[in-house]
């Protein structure tokens, strides 16, 4: 895998997609920039290396035209704060704006582009404006795992402008390694705990897990569709009815290849969807009607937590249960902290998923996990076996 660590930068300018897509408030005030500093690593490589640095990004979804709202004007303290340097800007990212500003570039400095979704184009993959981004640098670096399941014009279509300079950037190489890590080198047992409201939303990835994976933990909202498909009474428990058939093929397919299914064997039920709610511990099949399950009890916690502990590699993703209720966050964090003792013992642990990422946050845990994967649908889709054009457009 190409990265900027294997590329000669001196004299060059490289043309970056970061994902800068920062949360902001009201007043423009970046709320969090975990995605700046995490591509610093990338664009101080590049600098040291004797290069000059164009960044390039999105910034929430401008409908038609520039918006000063979604202008990364605002960004520019911050990234020029993390990188030590007076960073650039260019108020357009083509024409003769960018290009006089990328023209100017010397060896060491650092010029941002604004928005790239000021024009359709960038969505629609637009062959035309990748070339006129493309004609601003010498090279091309992909930092941004977050897009590179979209084929857009700066995440995938100017890689072929670049054919021999074309590389992945510190930050997206080490989510690829990770994942790759996690479900195809790590050492085993390989534990995937799924979780989350539906099975259809899940199916793809559970399906491509079965052929990797010892153990499969199924909680959170769709182990109810199991359960009924079982033959079990849920009460008014979240279900799929049209997932049925799905959920017991599931089953089936994972006995014939040697997969450990766990299942709660208990839940959290409550009388009504609600903090407040009269709750109490049933038995998995026998919740009775006017009840619905929130959260897994605590034998299944128990069980789960054995299982988790004693693997070699974990995958986390979705909740067990409604954690963003505090009467049901038991489950989760149970799921949390065993993830947590598991990365303790040695085990190469994995979390992605963006309501699995917010709950270890939520326990403040995110320091004791080996890897928080920043890409909520691209991760899904490398889970589900799909080939990412963003990565694909770097290695072709
Ligand atoms: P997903 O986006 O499919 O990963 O689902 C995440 C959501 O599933 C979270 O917001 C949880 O609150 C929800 N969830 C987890 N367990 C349950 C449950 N037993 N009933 C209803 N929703 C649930």
């Amino acid at each position: 895998m190409k990265t900027v660590t294997d590329y000669d930068f001196s004299g060059k300018k490289a043309i970056v997609r970061v994902d800068f897509n920062v949360p902001l408030d009201k007043n423009l005030v970046i709320t969090d920039d975990t995605r700046i500093r995490a591509a610093v690593p990338t664009i101080k490589t590049i600098l040291e290396k004797g290069g000059s640095v164009i960044l390039m990004s999105h910034l929430g979804r401008p409908k038609s035209g520039p918006e000063d709202k979604f202008s990364l004007k605002c960004i520019v303290a911050k990234v020029s704060e993390h990188l030590g340097v007076d960073v650039k800007f260019a108020n357009d990212c083509i024409g003769p704006v960018a290009e006089e500003a990328a023209g100017a570039l010397k060896a060491g400095e650092v010029l941002l582009l604004n928005n790239l979704r000021f024009y359709k184009e960038e969505t629609a993959g637009d062959k035309g404006f990748a070339e006129q981004l493309s004609k601003l640098a010498d090279c091309y670096v992909n930092d941004a795992f977050g897009t590179a399941h979209r084929a857009h014009a700066s995440t995938t279509i100017i890689a072929q402008f670049f054919p021999n300079d074309k590389m992945f950037g510190l930050l997206l190489a080490n989510e690829l390694e990770s994942i790759d890590k996690a479900i195809k080198s790590g050492k085993g047992p390989l534990t995937a705990i799924m979780g989350g409201s539906k099975v259809s939303s899940k199916i793809q990835i559970i399906t491509q897990m079965l052929d990797k994976v010892d153990n499969l933990i199924i909680g959170g909202g769709m182990g109810y569709t199991f359960s009924k498909a079982k033959g079990g009474k849920i009460g008014n428990s979240i279900v799929e009815d049209d997932f049925l058939e799905t959920a017991l093929n599931i089953l089936k397919e994972a006995k014939e290849k040697g997969v450990n299914v766990y299942l709660p064997v208990d839940s959290v039920v409550a009388d009504d969807f609600s903090n407040d709610a009269n709750t109490k511990i049933a038995t998995a099949g026998q919740i009775p009607d006017g009840w619905e399950g929130l959260d897994c009890g605590p034998e299944s916690r128990e069980i789960f937590g054995k299982v988790i502990e004693s693997s070699g590699t974990v995958l986390w993703n979705g909740p067990v249960g409604v954690f963003e209720l505090e009467s049901f966050g038991a489950g989760t964090k149970a799921i949390a902290n065993s993830v947590v003792e598991a990365t303790k013992n040695g085990a190469f642990t994995l979390i992605g998923g963006g309501d699995s990422v917010a709950a270890i946050n939520k326990y403040g845990l995110a320091n004791e996990v080996s890897y928080i994967s920043t890409g909520g649908g691209a991760l899904m889709e490398l889970l589900e076996g799909k080939v990412l054009p963003g990565v694909d457009a770097i290695l072709s």
